[in-house]
């Protein structure tokens, strides 16, 4: 029988998921479809109730309803608990289960393809919304040397500090506190790149030898990303490895099989290009 998976957001009709899962579910044989399904603002649970009542078996959410899917789950792993946030639910026996893979594709981004140990380096990110949340717990699990959280509006930051406090030391600061540091991992998880702007960090914050990471994709160089180069980063990367690397997680959680990413990337890079 054919299981039947979806991606909720709104908006949705930009989302890759259903490609990405598709690929997956050919190069492992497994007998699924995968649609995109939008909800009005205030309608999630109803459209995520009705997919259940039609036999779907797992959901990813994507903005702006992972709180809401957060608050639908019965279950949670602890990531998606600590996080407030969820982005793959599975339906099995009645029973609705919430987990969050950002983190774990990001990490897995940097670390396994980008080659990039996360452990021992000084790691600063930038931003304080959900995006930035959601990784912080599996950051902090690779023991980097420091974990800094720069944002605009500093109050932001220091609740996220104040929070994750019990799983490992977050400094949050504004972005004029970063004159004059430097990082060897510098993550951008605000939305400037989606309105091609870029976040107020001060010149000479990338090591030598720095990875930049931005969390959006984009078929060029976003303006952060050219800030790097500018700068002589030693790395420069997107979101799409995470975006993948999130959807692998997902699909593994629902079939059990963990799928090759790397083509898949490559598929992607060529859609988006
Ligand atoms: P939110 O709206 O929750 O947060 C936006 C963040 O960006 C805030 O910290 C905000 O600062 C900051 N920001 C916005 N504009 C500016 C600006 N002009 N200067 C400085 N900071 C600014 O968004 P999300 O956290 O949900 O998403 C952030 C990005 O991450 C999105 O672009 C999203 O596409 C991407 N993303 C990528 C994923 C992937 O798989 N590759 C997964 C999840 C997210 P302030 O608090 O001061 O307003």
């Amino acid at each position: 029988m054919t299981d039947q998976y979806a991606v909720i957001g709104n908006p949705i009709s930009h989302s890759q998921s259903p490609l990405i899962h598709s690929e997956f579910a050919k190069q492992t044989g497994q007998n699924i479809v995968y649609d995109r399904l939008s909800a009005p603002l205030d309608g999630f649970d109803r459209v995520a109730s009705a997919f259940v009542g039609q036999g779907g078996k797992g959901l990813n959410i994507t903005l702006p309803f992972k709180g809401d899917a957060f608050r639908l789950a019965h279950q949670l792993t602890s990531r998606a608990s600590v996080c407030e946030a969820v982005n793959t639910l599975t339906f099995k026996d009645g029973v609705i289960y919430g987990d969050n893979t950002d983190g774990v594709g990001l990490v897995r981004d940097i670390v396994e393809n980008l080659d990039m140990p996360i452990a021992g380096k000084r790691v600063l990110l930038l931003g304080a919304g959900g995006a930035v949340r959601g990784v912080l717990l599996p950051l902090l699990e690779e023991k980097p040397a420091s974990l800094t959280v720069a944002n605009r509006t500093v109050e932001k930051a220091q609740a996220l500090a104040s929070q994750f406090a019990p799983y490992g030391a977050v400094r949050a600061v504004g972005y004029p506190d970063l004159m004059g540091e430097q990082f060897d991992i510098i993550i951008n998880g605000t939305s400037t790149s989606l309105h091609d702007e870029l976040p107020p960090i001060p010149h000479g914050v990338f090591a030598p030898d720095a990875l930049a990471y931005d969390m959006v994709y984009s078929a060029g160089l976003t303006p952060f990303l050219k800030r790097a180069q500018q700068e002589k980063a030693g790395m420069l990367a997107d979101g799409l490895g995470m975006l993948v690397e999130q959807a692998a997680e997902s699909f593994f959680i629902w079939r059990g099989v963990k799928p090759e990413t790397r083509r898949v990337m490559a598929i992607l890079r060529e859609v988006l290009n």
